[in-house]
C-alpha cells in the first residue's frame, strides 16, 4: 500500500484516496468521438513516469495531481488541484 501525501492534509494511507485517472486521458467536452477514443482506449502506456488526478475521498475531499512511476510506484511529485489552488 502506497502512504500519500496529501498537499492539506500530509501523508496518509492509499485507502483514503481514488485513483480517478491520468491527467493525458482527460478529454475536452467539445472533443469530435474519435478523438476522445483515442485518447481513452488507445493512449500509449510506456513504462515511467505519469501524471495521475487523485481525489483524498475519505479525507479533505481535495484533489490532487501525483506523479508515479508506473513500475515502481515511486512518487516523485504531489500538487493540489482545484478552486482553492487559484490565486
Ligand atoms: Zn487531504
Amino acid at each position: 500500500m502506497l502512504t500519500i501525501a496529501c498537499p492539506h492534509c500530509g501523508p496518509r494511507a492509499q485507502a483514503e484516496f481514488v485513483y480517478e485517472r491520468t491527467v493525458d486521458s482527460v478529454v475536452p467536452l467539445d472533443a469530435e468521438p474519435a478523438e476522445a477514443v483515442a485518447a481513452l482506449f488507445t493512449r500509449a502506456n510506456p513504462r515511467g513516469e505519469d501524471d495521475e488526478i487523485w481525489r483524498h475521498t475519505h479525507g479533505c475531499g481535495g484533489w490532487l495531481v501525483m506523479r508515479r512511476h508506473r513500475v515502481t510506484h515511486a512518487i516523485s511529485a504531489i500538487r493540489a488541484i482545484g478552486p482553492e489552488t487559484l490565486p
